[in-house]
Parts: C-alpha cells; sequence; structure tokens
C-alpha cells in the first residue's frame, strides 16, 4: 500500500519497524519511551539528540533557538503574535490560501487587525505574490506567509524578502515569520533568511501532537507580557521545551525522522532531488493527459501535496474506490474544495508515484 494522506502523513517504514524493535523495551531499559519520565537522562538523550539532527540537517545558526511544542500550527497563529506583539505594531500577512486566511483570521481575532500585505486571491490561489506586490504596513512588526499552502497545492518558489532583506518605509528590519508545516524537510533551506519558522509535525516531521519552532534569538524579547505562559517562546526555550510535559512519544519519533533522513537518504539536498523527480513525475503525468488537471501556475506548483480534477466529477467516486482497491490510499482531495489529492511527503517512495501514475493512465483508458 501507498499513503498519499495530507496529514498525518505516511512515516518512513524504515522508522515505523524501528520504533516498533524498540517500542516494549527501549534499548534494555525494561520500559517503553512512552513511559519514560521526561525528566530522565535517558529522556534528554533522545530529545538533545532530536534536536541535534535537526540542527545539522538545517543548518539551524548558532543564533536561533529550535523549540519543540504542542497544539498543532494552529496554536501557532495564535502564539506568533503574542510572542512578537509586544513592542506594538502590526502583524503583516501574504495570503495563498486557506491556511494563511485562517492564521490572518487568529491574529484579528485576538488583536483586532492584521495587514493583507500581498494576496493571490484575485488569480484564485493560482499563483503567489511577487516580491515586488507585497506592501508592507508602515507599522509591520513583522510578515508572516504559508510556504506551502496543503490544501490548495501553492507553493512559494522563492523567500520574500530573501535578496534585500524586508523593511519598512523607515528602515525597520521586518522579520519573516513562515507557516512551514507542509514543506519543511522536503529540501534544502537557507534558515537565516526568517525570524520565525514553525510546522506541525504531522506530514514531515512525525506523529501529530508537536510542533517545531525555529526562533531567532532576539525575538525572545518582543513579546507581550499577558499571554499564557505555554505559548512563550522565551519560556520556552529556557525550560528546553519542557514547561510542562512535551509530547515525548511524537518529539522521539521525529528524531528517528531525523536520523533516517541524515542517514538513510543522505540530507535535504538528496531529499530535495527526490521529491522534485517525484512532483514532475506526477504533473508531467497530469498535464500529458486531456483528463486530469491542475490548475496552479507551473513555477508555484507544489511539491508535497498536488491537487488534481477529473474532467468529469461523476467519476470521482469510481476513482477513489478503484485506487483505494489498488492500494493508492488517501487520494480524496479535502473537503473544502473537492477533487483529487496526492500529497507526497518525504516518506512516500518514488513508487508510489510511479504506482498512481499507472493508475491514473489506466484509469482513463477505461473510464475516460
Ligand atoms: N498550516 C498548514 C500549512 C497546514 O497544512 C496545517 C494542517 O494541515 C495547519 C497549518 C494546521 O495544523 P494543525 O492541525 O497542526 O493545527
Amino acid at each position: 500500500h501507498f499513503n498519499f494522506c495530507a496529514g498525518p502523513a505516511a512515516l518512513p517504514e524504515a522508522v515505523l519497524a524501528r520504533a516498533r524493535d524498540e517500542l516494549l523495551d527501549y534499548r534494555g531499559l525494561g520500559l517503553s519511551v512512552m513511559e519514560m519520565s521526561h525528566r530522565s537522562s535517558d529522556y534528554e538523550a533522545i530529545a538533545e539528540r532530536a534536536e541535534r539532527d535537526l540542527r545539522e540537517l538545517l543548518a539551524i545558526p548558532d543564533n536561533y533557538r529550535v523549540l519543540f511544542t504542542q497544539g498543532g500550527a494552529t496554536q501557532q497563529f495564535a502564539a506568533l503574535p503574542y510572542n512578537l506583539l509586544g513592542a506594538g505594531g502590526t502583524a503583516n500577512f501574504v495570503q495563498t490560501g486557506i491556511w494563511g486566511a485562517k492564521a490572518i483570521k487568529e491574529a484579528r481575532h485576538l488583536f483586532g487587525h492584521a495587514v493583507v500585505a500581498a494576496s493571490s486571491e484575485a488569480n484564485g490561489h493560482t499563483a503567489v505574490p511577487r516580491q515586488s506586490d507585497i506592501e508592507l504596513s508602515e507599522d509591520a512588526a513583522y510578515l508572516h506567509y504559508t510556504a506551502n499552502e496543503t490544501i490548495g497545492g501553492l507553493e512559494f518558489d522563492y523567500i520574500p524578502g530573501a535578496a534585500e532583506g524586508l523593511r519598512r518605509r523607515d528602515g525597520a528590519e521586518v522579520p519573516l515569520a513562515c507557516d512551514m508545516s507542509s514543506s519543511i524537510l522536503s529540501g534544502p533551506l537557507d534558515v537565516s533568511r526568517f525570524g520565525v519558522i514553525y510546522a506541525g509535525a504531522q506530514k514531515n516531521i512525525g506523529p501529530a501532537g508537536l510542533v517545531v519552532a525555529i526562533v531567532r534569538d532576539d525575538l525572545l524579547d518582543r513579546a507581550r507580557a499577558d499571554m499564557p505562559s505555554l505559548f512563550s517562546y522565551r519560556a520556552l526555550a529556557e525550560a528546553g521545551s519542557m514547561i510542562n510535559t512535551p509530547a515525548t512519544y511524537s518529539w522521539y519519533l521525529a528524531g528517528l525522522v531525523f536520523e533516517w533522513l541524515k542517514n538513510d537518504i543522505g540530507g535535504l539536498d538528496a531529499m530535495g532531488a527526490i521529491n522534485d523527480r517525484k512532483a514532475a513525475k506526477l504533473y508531467a503525468a497530469i498535464d500529458a493527459s486531456g483528463f486530469y488537471s491542475n490548475p496552479i501556475a507551473p513555477g508555484n506548483r507544489s511539491r508535497m501535496n498536488v491537487p488534481f480534477v477529473l474532467a468529469d466529477s461523476r467519476l470521482d467516486e469510481a476513482f477513489l474506490a478503484e485506487s483505494e482497491e489498488a492500494g493508492l490510499l488517501n487520494l480524496k482531495g479535502h473537503r473544502s474544495v473537492g477533487g483529487m489529492r496526492a500529497s507526497l511527503y518525504n516518506a512516500v517512495p518514488e513508487a508510489a508515484v510511479d504506482a498512481l501514475v499507472d493508475f491514473m493512465a489506466d484509469f482513463e483508458k477505461r473510464r475516460g
């Protein structure tokens, strides 16, 4: 079977096998990782190793803190403005789809205002705004964007401000904050371009229940005083992400995924090349057919989430039933948009894409 779920998503088989081997008795300690105190030296070693490996994979500079927190990426929609609006100013957003819209809605809900500095709404979120379209407000405290819109299948092909930095009219630097939930670790990344990166774990990192946040040091001092202490990047950083009981098992599994990326895959350059190949194959099959289609501008097509529709939506149900029968799981599109979606996260092997492409061709021949 191949699992194309958008999240919680497939995990590498080698990682699951190792977790199974260590499940009941972790390295002869006589207990499961799930049963360990998060304050024990054995668990601390697991937690530290995970952070070390993630730092190595992403070449995270020393002036960034890595936080392993909870509450989902959705909690970060609230935590981020709490942490960055303490010195005043306004949250600015580039809006490219449903997840970005939710982040904006939460900032407005909590702080009454949020500025949409650029949006792809006019083109139906089929192409991201260009750098020159981004108009920061004069009081911008940070700029938030969604690197990859998981539902729309729209991915940035550049980092806003990467070339010359983001500046307000008065010259102040505007830190960049990014929801990288569905694209983190899909290829190499220059972390130094960002103020804050956060990602829910349940796609490319590990099981649900964990969020990784990567925060530049100097931003720890911009928090509002009146926020829940569990949201505080500074408090989390000072407590080694253990203000309270962390999602210990998810954190451990994330560590296994990082090891797999390093040792089995060979790092993020290698992972990126594999992901490029996988996505190119599927988009090529879609484009070559008159039966399947994807509306996204070629340069902004997501490598991780490939939505597509059938020329005749009355065939959707048959497509889903037959694909499942063929061992191709979870191809149904998001409930808000319909159609199909194949998520091609790191753990989805190239053979899965080959099997999907073959199935699609066969289905089209028989039913198209
Ligand atoms: N942001 C993006 C880009 C997502 O894809 C998702 C979930 O799919 C979320 C945020 C919300 O994540 P969570 O369910 O962890 O709150």
